[in-house]
Parts: C-alpha cells; sequence; structure tokens
C-alpha cells in the first residue's frame, strides 16, 4: 500500500535479519533469543518486522505492556509472547484469555494472576522476575520467589533479572545474586525452561552471562552500544521526507517562529520539510541538526514546528520541490546517523528511534 506521505519510517529487513543472524551466531546454538520489540518496535513497527524476526530464530517476542501484547497476539494466535513489564492486576484476565507470558514481581500479584487463571481452568505462563539491585521490578526475597513459583495457576516458565550496567564489579556481583537464587530455588524443587539476564549491551560485553536466552533490543535494530566486545550489526532504518516548499529570502529576512533564524548576506534559499516534534523529530535539534539533500548537509534552521520544520538549502542549488531529504541515514553520504542524532539531541540511541512516533508511515523494503 502507497505510503500517502512523504515522511517515512524505511526498514531494511535484509539487514534486521542480517543482525539477528549475527547475533545468534554470537550466542551460539544453545541460547533461545527472544527480541525485545516493545514501543512498536523501537519505532520500526512491532508488526511489520516481526515476521523477519520469526524467520531469524526469534524463539520468543518481548514487549513491554500488555497493549503490545495483545496487538501481536491477535495476528500471531500461537507465538510466544512475554509482557517485561507489570500488568496492572484488573487485567488479568487479558493476560491468561492471550496466553500471554506474564512478568511476575512479587507474590500478591502472582497470586491474583494464579486465582484468574484457576477460575478459568488454566494456567498462566509466568517469568519471575528477580530484583538484583536495580531496583525497577521484581523481588529479591528467595522464599517469595519460591511461593510465587509454586502457585497452582501457575507455570513458572522462565526466570529473570536485569542489570543496571553501573560498572564491571556490580554487575558480576548482580549476576552472582542472580544465580544465587536461582540454585537455592532449584534445590526447592524449581525448573525453569529459560533463565535470562542479557540486554544488548550484556550480550555483547558478558559472553558468560547469557544464560539459555538473551532479550536484545537495540542490537537488533543495528544499534551499538558496548565497551568491550564486538559484533558487525548494521542499522536497518532510515527517515525519509521530501521537499514541501522552497522560499527564496532577502538578507536579514526571519523563518519560522520568532524569527529565530535570519538570512545571512546575501540572502539564502530556504526549503520546507514535513517532519516536526509530533514526529519524533527532537525539537532541541534547532541550531545543531542537519538533512541531507543530494548529499548535501542542509542545517536544521529556525524553531522546529509540530508536524515541519525548516532547512536552509543555500548549500545545495540544485534543489527543488519534492527532492528527496534524509532525516536519519547510516551516516554514511553525509547523512545524520541514529548516533549522532542522540549525542546533538543530548538523548541514547534508543530514544532517538523509539521516539518516531506513530505518524510517519512505515514502509518495509527486502
Ligand atoms: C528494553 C529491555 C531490554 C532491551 O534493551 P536494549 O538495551 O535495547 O537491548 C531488555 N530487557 C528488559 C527488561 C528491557 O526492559
Amino acid at each position: 500500500m502507497e505510503a500517502l506521505r512523504d515522511t517515512v519510517v524505511k526498514v531494511d529487513l535484509n539487514e534486521l535479519g542480517r543482525n539477528m543472524d549475527l547475533i545468534a551466531e554470537l550466542c551460539g546454538p544453545d541460547v533461545a533469543i527472544m527480541p525485545v520489540i516493545k514501543a512498536n518496535g523501537y519505532g520500526l513497527g512491532a508488526v511489520g518486522i516481526a515476521p523477519t524476526l520469526m524467520e531469524h530464530g526469534a524463539v520468543y517476542l518481548a514487549v513491554a505492556t500488555l497493549t503490545e501484547a495483545l496487538e501481536l497476539r491477535e495476528i500471531y494466535p500461537d507465538y510466544p509472547l512475554l509482557i517485561l513489564g507489570y500488568t496492572p492486576q484488573r487485567f488479568n484476565e487479558y493476560v491468561v484469555e492471550g496466553r500471554i507470558t506474564q512478568t511476575v514481581v512479587n507474590f500478591e500479584q502472582a497470586k491474583a494472576l494464579s486465582d484468574c487463571a484457576l477460575s478459568k481452568g488454566k494456567k498462566a505462563i509466568v517469568h519471575l522476575k528477580v530484583d538484583t539491585g536495580f531496583h525497577r521490578l521484581g523481588t529479591s526475597d528467595r522464599e517469595e520467589l519460591l511461593k510465587m513459583a509454586q502457585l497452582p495457576g501457575l507455570q513458572a516458565e522462565g526466570i529473570f533479572t536485569h542489570l543496571a550496567l553501573a560498572s564491571g564489579e556490580d554487575d558480576i556481583a548482580q549476576f552472582e545474586a542472580f544465580q544465587a537464587i536461582i540454585a537455592y530455588l532449584e534445590a526447592k524443587g524449581c525448573s525453569f525452561r529459560y533463565k535470562h539476564v542479557a540486554d544488548s549491551i550484556a550480550l555483547v560485553d558478558y559472553p558468560q552471562f547469557h544464560m539459555n536466552m538473551v532479550r536484545p533490543g537495540a542490537l537488533i535494530y543495528g544499534l551499538k552500544g558496548f565497551h568491550r566486545g564486538s559484533i558487525d550489526v548494521r542499522p536497518c532504518m532510515s527517515v525519509e521526507t521530501r521537499i514541501s516548499q522552497i522560499h527564496t529570502l532577502a538578507a536579514g529576512e526571519g523563518v519560522g517562529y520568532d524569527y529565530l533564524w535570519k538570512a545571512p548576506q546575501g540572502g539564502a534559499r530556504v526549503g520546507t520539510v514535513p517532519i516536526g516534534y509530533a514526529d519524533g523529530y527532537p525539537r532541541n535539534m534547532r541550531d545543531k541538526g542537519y538533512v541531507t539533500v543530494h548529499g548535501i548537509k542542509c542545517p536544521v534552521i529556525g524553531i522546529i514546528c509540530m508536524d515541519q520544520m525548516m532547512i536552509d538549502l543555500s548549500a545545495c542549488p540544485e534543489a527543488r520541490e519534492g527532492d528527496i531529504v534524509i532525516v536519519y541515514g547510516d551516516g554514511s553520504g553525509n547523512t545524520m546517523s541514529i548516533e549522532e542524532a542522540s549525542k546533538l539531541a543530548g538523548t541514547n540511541k534508543n530514544e532517538i528511534i523509539a521516539r518516531i512516533l506513530a505518524r510517519p508511515p512505515r514502509v518495509y523494503v527486502k
């Protein structure tokens, strides 16, 4: 179907599949890969990328919320889906009926989910969340974890924790605490099919933390953020738009709200492009960001509007209305990489891509 808009997120499914293959190669055959496709697949479109991830060996798919899980469940009636976040107890019915694997963070939540499942003559599949220091979700109380694992309405299929990545020493301390808790639970008769710790950074930095499942997010999208290990994943996403209109300005004429940018001596050629902060383009890119037209860097000028922004085309006299504008590319050909964008906007790479909101259509190329 046609995108019906000039501003699109282009996803290269071949590169996405290649990134998955590299992760699988690094982890070896005994480690299950559970790509994290929360936040609409970090902005790439969860439903659009899921088939490629499945074809390339995803054993499970992880999301953050119930709504994200239900969207996938409608399309994939049987694929294993884990909700990494907390689901309010009043929605337990959806978890059970949807056969969605739920993270359980304490006994109270686990008991309510167990009761809900029993009332329907079913079992809810859960992964126990162990708090080894992050203090976001989970419990560190081994007796509580044991009681959770033994609830009659639950099938405790997995157990996991999350690293704060504060320092090498802290990471090892968290991992050892996690292992000690698993050893305790196993000695009490529990057995878990999946044990997992590693997000993208830990997956590359700490092969010894792979256990038998890993949870890469950023890495599958080709974003690298680790320091020790290495893996040759490549960006699989770009954002493109087209010039809507071009204005020729005399010296001193302003552009946009508050005229914060003014044409220099000799005037300027200013292009309007239909992408703004409501599409996820960071508003604080003003005076820092640039886009690429015909391979030339063109600065973003003036205040970035909700739906549009202006660019200085003075260095690109061949630019015409309708010409393609690369907002984010892979960094080659004078394009702005996600990494550079994150530095300029003062955030991390995950936020740059996840904040590309629902509005721009996703286009998948293969
Ligand atoms: C988001 C998330 C991940 C993936 O994180 P990346 O840094 O993108 O790899 C893994 N585990 C949990 C619990 C998460 O919330």
